[in-house]
């Protein structure tokens, strides 16, 4: 029954399933996908955030500069493009580990509307 409480929303006891937590900006924006109810996780794992970012921002700035070295140096706009595809990409592991950690040890709670 506990277990419950991590992945199911509070209001209707569905569970939101992980694209919900992905598509919010923020573990504390989360939109329930069967109610509409707005919900957050408690505690944020803000060590977990920041471990991801410490690891995420230079992996990324040295894939960015090996990509802009095989690149023509006046970058263009679809070459922008790709390199967003390829953060994205990175980030999305990252993202995974995320939500799996928010399920397994965060408790779903509705916000309050103020
Ligand atoms: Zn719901």
């Amino acid at each position: 029954m506990i277990k419950m409480r991590h992945k199911n929303c509070p209001r209707c006891n569905i569970d939101i399933g992980k694209l919900a937590v992905i598509k919010a900006s923020l573990p504390s924006r989360i939109k329930c996908p069967h109610c509409k109810e707005n919900l957050y996780y408690k505690p944020i794992p803000w060590w977990l955030l920041t471990f991801s970012l410490v690891v995420y921002i230079p992996l990324l700035n040295t894939i960015f500069e090996y990509f802009l070295s095989i690149l023509s140096i006046k970058t263009t706009f679809s070459e922008i493009i790709l390199l967003s595809v390829v953060a994205f990409l990175i980030w999305f592991p990252f993202e995974l580990l995320f939500v799996n950690y928010l399920r397994k040890n965060c408790i779903l709670t509705i916000r309050e509307r103020s």
